[in-house]
């Protein structure tokens, strides 16, 4: 009984009137990382592994440690694992906010002005 890593991200399901959208969402910080287009498929199953397939999973690293789907901003591509596993020693590069690209010397990120760091910590 070997636990098998998660095949995708954490999803959500969001039915509207143009049909299935499939929301992945980051396991280590839990932001929405990407929602689909409409997916349609023959069964439950197909759909989600072609949501995942086609667009969800393009956005998404593995943490190499604990199997986690997460965000490139939650990933240290460094070592492939998530920063819960190994975090960064500098500022990430990543906003968590918006997601944008920082130089490693921004405390502040030039876009949405997110104070760029990981967890809860503040100083
Ligand atoms: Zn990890
Ligand atoms: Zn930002």
């Amino acid at each position: 009984m070997s636990k098998q890593p998660n095949s995708t991200a954490k999803y959500k399901v969001i039915a509207d009137s143009g049909g299935r959208h499939y929301q992945f969402f980051c396991e280590a910080s839990g932001v929405l990382v990407h929602t689909t287009n409409p997916i349609r498929a023959v069964s439950a199953e197909e759909e989600l592994k072609l949501a995942w397939e086609t667009e969800g999973r393009a956005h998404f690293n593995q943490c190499q440690k604990c199997g986690r789907w997460v965000s490139t901003v939650m990933y240290n591509a460094d070592v492939f694992e998530c920063v819960d596993c190994t975090p960064w020693e500098n500022a990430p590069h990543f906003c968590k906010q918006c997601g944008v690209e920082n130089s490693s010397r921004d405390t502040y990120c030039s876009k949405c002005g997110t104070k760029l760091q990981y967890g809860g910590d503040s100083d």
